[in-house]
């Protein structure tokens, strides 16, 4: 087994949930990772401290738990109950281990053309989350999404943005706020190092997601390459995180029709061999 892979984790969504949870946290600790990042689609509804107990008894961090619900809402009602619903996903993410709960914040609610209101909803709710999160210990990771999911996934969409949020939020830095860093969405942004480093030295990174960018991309959802297959400068990046002094797992997070097709084992077999294949130097960029 490389003895980097132990380093890394998979993002289930990788897998295309063919799988139950058990048997996904099983092939992943068979493939030789050091972590896992679960849905919550696959652990709601289950009994959450069996999974966690599967995870642990399989040597497996929790590098995140996907996802934060939306938090703008049509309404005042449906604002609230949308951050309830993330209060809740937090508790699971406390009970998992989980070392962060990944907050993708949501666009526009339905029939808005306010961007402006909809970072205020977001804002709002960030602040009644923290408060439950830092009960709980388990940090938020604000996840900015590259600005085409503006409307629909994410009114969060530069690092810098997200930083200053956490910044407002959470003035005294007190590690229960901070960002998940996703290539795949930063990749392009032309303050790409300075934002990094900005998000080092306050000590905010809590997660990083590997996956790889397409020419041309078929689906702006579901068309992710694996490390190594498209034009992302993982090596570079990589770089600017361990600098950075992030010193957490690298996550292979890839949502693609074309990866699904393929058994959960295949899928493993190919997410080692791009990252022990991959550029050159990725792997001892992100140590
Ligand atoms: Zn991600």
């Amino acid at each position: 087994m490389p003895r980097s892979l132990d380093r890394h984790s998979v993002n289930t969504a990788t897998l295309g949930y063919q799988m139950p949870i058990g048997e996904t946290v099983d092939a992943i600790a068979r493939a030789g990772f050091g972590g896992i990042a679960p849905w919550r689609r696959e652990v709601e509804g289950g009994d959450v401290d069996v999974i966690a107990r599967r995870i642990r008894d399989a040597g497996l961090r929790v590098s995140g738990y996907c996802r934060s619900t939306y938090i703008p809402g049509t309404s005042r009602a449906a604002w609230a109950a949308n951050v309830d619903d993330n209060r809740r996903a937090l508790r699971d993410a406390a009970r998992l281990g989980a070392e962060c709960f990944v907050l993708v914040v949501g666009g526009l609610p339905e029939g808005s053309r306010d961007m402006p209101g909809a970072r205020r909803q977001v804002q709002d709710g960030v602040a009644d989350l923290l408060a439950e999160a830092t009960t709980l210990g388990v940090p938020l990771a604000l996840e900015p999404l590259h600005p085409m999911y503006a409307a629909d996934r994410a009114c969060v969409n530069t690092i810098r943005q997200a930083l200053d949020l956490c910044t407002l939020l959470d003035p005294a830095r007190t590690s229960h706020l901070g960002i998940a860093i996703d290539v795949y969405h930063t990749w392009w942004d032309p303050e790409l190092p300075e934002a990094i480093t900005r998000a080092g030295r306050e000590g905010r990174i809590l997660a990083y997601h590997v996956n790889d960018w397409l020419v041309p991309t078929g689906d702006l959802l579901m068309d992710r390459g694996l490390p190594g297959e498209g034009v992302i400068d993982l090596e570079s990046i990589g770089a600017l995180v361990r600098d950075a002094g992030y010193r957490g797992l690298t996550e292979v997070e890839v949502f693609s029709h074309r990866v699904w097709k393929h058994p959960p084992d295949r899928i493993l077999a190919d997410c080692v061999a791009s990252i022990v294949q991959g550029p050159p130097t990725y792997l001892q960029n992100v140590r």
